[in-house]
């Protein structure tokens, strides 16, 4: 079971999220890029690290592997041709951390190697999904290495899983991506409503993750690039009729690209 899953907030807009077991003992850290605030929550509380989840391979999701394997020995599970995870998952794949089983999926889109991690709820509160630089609240994450219909297909994996899937993005982008989906679909009263109380967590000094993906289907454009409203403004941008869903996405994602 997990009793608590704390965000250690890293570099400028990382959360390293912390799961900690139900024995109060050991925890798990998913995409540790710096390893110093990870040591510092842990040491504080008594933790060991037994376990570390990476999603995928930039520097600010792994660049605290080396050190961390160095000081707990944390099994570390992700995509191969990482340097330092010991067991790979693809699609499929299954593991257990701190008891609590975990399914793969790949989302290749932002990069090729992307994984994301689910688990249905049963050990904790109700489904949750830590899905890295793939989907974050009111965004996606950017293509760096896969191609539009690549990053759709992944997106549609993600939005098939249960509404209320607690879902675990790896950087505090909200409110500049909720400015951009304002652009985007600006008569989605379920959006306006949504800027109003993620500023005011911003405000309080909270974070405004976890999201929830029924929150998401709902406000998020890049998950609603099927719906009328996205495929107008995709039309309007780039002046001419779009209808197809990938050419929608590829349009709004390329726009938010230069927002
Ligand atoms: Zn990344």
């Amino acid at each position: 079971m997990i009793s608590q899953i704390h965000p250690i907030p890293a570099f400028r807009d990382n959360y390293i999220w912390t799961l900690i077991g139900d024995d109060g003992a050991n925890a798990c850290v998913v995409d540790p890029g710096d390893p110093a605030p990870v040591r510092e929550f842990l040491d504080s509380r008594g933790l060991a690290l037994s376990d570390i989840l990476i999603t995928h391979h930039h520097h600010d999701h792994t660049g605290g592997l080396v050190d961390l394997i160095g000081r707990y020995q944390p099994r570390v599970y992700g995509p191969a041709g990482i340097a330092g995870v010991a067991e790979t998952l693809g699609e499929g794949s299954r593991v257990a951390v701190l008891g609590v089983e975990f399914s793969v999926f790949e989302v290749p889109g932002h990069t090729l190697d992307h994984i994301a991690y689910f688990h249905d709820g049963s050990a904790h509160e109700g489904p949750l999904l830590f899905c890295g630089d793939t989907l974050f609240a009111a965004g996606c994450g950017r293509l760096f290495e896969g191609s539009p219909a690549q990053m759709l297909a992944s997106l549609r994996k993600v939005s098939a899983l249960p509404p209320a899937t607690a879902v675990y993005c790896t950087h505090e982008y909200t409110l500049a991506n909720l400015a951009f989906a304002v652009a985007a679909d600006p008569d989605n009263p379920t959006l306006r409503s949504r800027v109003e109380s993620e500023e005011e967590k911003r405000e309080q000094g909270r974070p405004t993750l976890p999201s929830t993906l029924d929150l998401e289907l709902a406000t998020n454009p890049f998950l609603r690039c099927g719906e009328a409203a996205l495929a107008a403004s995709a039309t309007k941008r780039l002046g001419r009729p779009v209808t197809d869903e990938t050419e929608v996405f590829a349009a709004i994602r390329k726009w938010k690209d230069q927002f």
